[in-house]
């Protein structure tokens, strides 16, 4: 009979519900999980020998008939030391373990066994220590029959308390022998990758006969995932190509009007974006385009200019910036922008700000007006999303810094009814993270991406330099100089992570928010001790001041807006100056506990610094000395965000890079995301899947795993 594979773990012999609740904390509820639990390594016992062949110091298995066993406890040590002697047909050896004393009551004298460990020489001659051992039928003892603790490529698998190796295998083993499953890979996929059948993929990888064959399994496994992925992908693009958005028709004349009328020239990146985001848009269907540029490449202006020619003919833009900060700014920005254009109509929708061209106004006022479709450009955090606003002409959805959003606020976004003329936005998401492009398909779907490598002209690199803890005085009297040349400072205080040990203090009874609310404590705390220790101690002549998440939005504004007039020397902050923020004259980025961010958070930091004329410097303070690893001093060398950020995927994995690590996805899947040549295979076989099949109907199971995909997706 097929194995049901979402049958709950409860109802697999012998899982009782101790033992479920404890499967349950390595994720592990349904037969599925169980399966797709998998080795995180082998331990090699394959050379089994007899016993007179028995090498010192190599790990060896050898089978033979229990002739003594007794235990004993060495009072001093407080130990029970359990000694048994096996025999076989060349000879005799003690095997020892350590402080097992139940292993006497199993392995009585005259059971035949099999002992898998590494072999010890001393004064009283050769034995086995602590070795794994089984007991074996007189078949088995002939070498016949599965072995499954021992003379083999042994599993280890990650454990927890009362969940063992040992147990894992005792539950596997038996679902692998017996096991049928239908394979959703179709052969043609799985002939012309040579990926082996599901069935025995599964066995492959708990009980390999090689490692080798280990491995192929395990590609197999995570071309499953990732062929689903890309199947999700395809599937979503081809339903978007089938909706309907605005045309915007492209008005050479006019844009090169707009461009001329801007305060620097464009990079030739930059024209080159816009006139892809403009093409894009020309289209009946809906863009999907991905906007990748380092920090301070200027990504905004295309946005804007976007933005800019759509209102031309009456169509509204939203802008999502993942801070009201950043929101802030960019309105700014605009507004400077809009200057000689009195026809575009304008609005800043934050959780606490409101402006309507420029000018403060009632927030309902201005739900109002952009119902009316009076407004053309809404800048905005996700509170304009949440809340009732109606866009009657929303031709644009612009994202900034999009990897700050989550995936279902995008497709909130998306949501066809957010407007009455039951047209789907175009959609131009912007990041400096930059992801590879076949990553980029695989976590974001099938999107277009225009990509600023080339900085705007007059930037200067940025010096950085990772400093131990004997040189930080110097530092400080470095920044002192150069305050005094009239640059500006920004220090940031370093991410700290309570939450886990609140829930531990406090286990009963505490609410996520609190564990979130007291790590936002902390941040603010964090800020607020550097901020005295660098006003009193450190820069008592100079004007410090803080920015953190407990003050209100208006004082935060202020305080950003007094910097960027240079009405303060040094910002302290947490890092919610990370995104975005643009100030010309700061030429000096001190980042506290630096070792806590990755790679790539470390670069846009940086990129706040050297947007001016100025020669610009970047410290990286670590937590202690020796934290200061290589891959800090990764950014002493490279300056290229791409490259670093390939670095940062390479140290910290893809799952934390793309901070999906939380979001479900088994960690075979994360494995895969790092290996481009299995994510191209798997988007070739889903385009020649959809190809034949655009449906899925002659491929029910991958539809049917397409639809338990999505429905987890979708629950988040
Ligand atoms: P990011 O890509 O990080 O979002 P911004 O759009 O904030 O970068 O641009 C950073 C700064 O560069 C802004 O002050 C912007 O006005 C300026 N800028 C953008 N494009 C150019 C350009 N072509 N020449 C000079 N300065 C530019
Ligand atoms: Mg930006």
């Amino acid at each position: 009979m097929e194995l049901d594979l979402m049958m709950p773990i409860t109802r697999v012999r012998s899982v009782g519900t101790r033992s479920a609740a404890r499967l349950a904390k390595l994720g592990i509820t349904t037969v599925r999980q169980l399966l797709w639990h998998l080795p995180t390594r082998y331990e090699d016992y394959s050379d089994s020998v007899p016993i007179a062949d028995l090498v010192p110091g190599e790990k060896q298995s050898i089978r033979g008939e229990v002739v003594a066993v007794s235990s004993r406890f060495i009072w001093p040590k407080r130990m029970t030391i359990t000694t048994a002697t096996l025999r076989d047909a060349s000879g005799a050896v003690r095997a020892v373990w350590f402080n097992q004393p139940y292993i006497e009551e199993s392995l009585t004298e005259g059971t035949l066994v099999s002992l898998s460990g590494k072999v010890v020489l001393d004064k009283r001659g050769l034995s086995l220590s602590n070795p794994l051992y089984e007991r074996v039928g007189a078949s088995e003892a002939d070498g016949v029959g599965q072995l499954r603790h021992t003379g083999r490529l042994i599993p280890i698998y990650s454990e927890t308390a009362g969940v063992t190796s040992k147990y894992l295998r005792f539950l596997i083993q038996p679902l692998i022998e017996q096991l049928k499953l239908p394979d959703p890979l179709p052969e043609s996929i799985r002939r012309e990758y040579g990926l082996p059948e599901l069935v025995s993929a599964l066995t492959a990888v708990h009980y390999p006969q090689r490692l080798e064959d280990a491995a192929l399994a395990r590609e197999r496994l995570a071309f499953d995932d990732l062929l689903l992925l890309q199947l999700k992908a395809l599937r979503e693009r081809r339903q978007m190509n089938l909706l309907k958005s605005v045309r915007v028709p492209m008005d050479a004349v006019h844009m090169k009007g707009l461009i001329q009328g801007l305060p620097f020239s464009l990079t030739r990146d930059q024209r080159v974006a816009i006139l892809e985001v403009l093409k894009d848009m020309e289209r009946p269907y809906p863009m999907n385009r991905l906007l990748e540029g380092d920090v301070g490449s200027g990504k905004t202006v295309v946005a804007l200019l976007a933005a800019m020619h759509a209102a031309r003919e009456g169509h509204q833009t939203v802008i999502l910036a993942p801070t009201e900060v950043l929101a802030v700014q960019h309105e700014r920005t605009l507004r400077k922008l809009l200057s000689g254009h009195p026809e575009i109509r304008f609005a800043l929708l934050t959780g606490t700000s409101a402006l309507r061209d420029g000018r403060p106004a009632s927030k309902a006022a201005i739900k109002r007006a952009v119902g009316s479709g009076a407004v053309h450009i809404v800048i905005g955090t996700h509170a304009v999303i949440r809340d009732d606003v109606r866009f009657p002409r929303l031709a644009l959805v612009v994202i900034d810094e999009q990897h700050r959003f989550g995936i279902h606020q995008r497709a909130t976004l998306m949501k066809a009814e957010r407007h009455s003329s039951g047209l789907v936005p175009h959609l131009l998401s912007m990041t400096a993270t930059p992801i590879p492009r076949t990553l980029a398909l695989t976590v974001l779907g099938d999107l277009d991406s225009s990509i600023i490598k080339e900085k705007p002209a007059g930037r200067q690199p940025v010096q950085t330099q990772v400093v131990p803890s004997s040189s930080r005085d110097r530092v400080y009297e470095f920044i002192r100089g150069q305050v005094r040349e009239g640059r500006q400072v920004f220090v940031v205080c370093p991410v700290i992570e309570v939450v886990q040990q609140e829930e531990q203090s406090h286990p009963a009874g505490r609410s996520p928010r609190q564990g979130k609310l007291s790590a936002l404590w902390a941040q603010v705390k964090a800020v607020q001790d550097e901020y005295a220790k660098l006003s009193k101690e450190v820069f008592p002549d100079l004007r410090v001041v803080m920015l953190h998440g407990r003050m209100k939005s208006k004082e935060k504004q202020e305080v950003m807006h007094e910097f960027k007039e240079g009405w303060h020397d040094i910002l302290v902050s947490t890092s919610v100056i990370e995104v975005g923020v643009d100030v010309s004259n700061a030429t000096i980025m001190l980042i506290e506990g630096a070792d806590r961010f990755g790679l790539a958070q470390l670069h846009q930091f940086r990129g706040r610094v050297g947007r001016g004329g100025h020669a610009s410097y970047c410290f990286l303070f670590p937590t202690d000395d020796g934290a200061a690893s290589a891959r800090l001093s990764a950014l002493e060398t490279l300056d290229d965000g791409f490259a670093l950020a390939e670095a940062d995927m390479k140290l910290r994995g893809p799952g934390e890079f793309f901070g999906i690590k939380q979001s479900g996805m088994p960690d075979i899947t994360m494995e895969a995301l790092g290996n481009p040549v299995l994510i191209k295979k798997a988007r070739a076989a889903a385009r020649v899947i959809l190809k034949a099949d655009p449906g899925l109907k002659h491929n029910p199971l991958l539809a049917a795993q397409l639809a338990a995909m999505q429905s987890v997706v979708h629950s988040e």
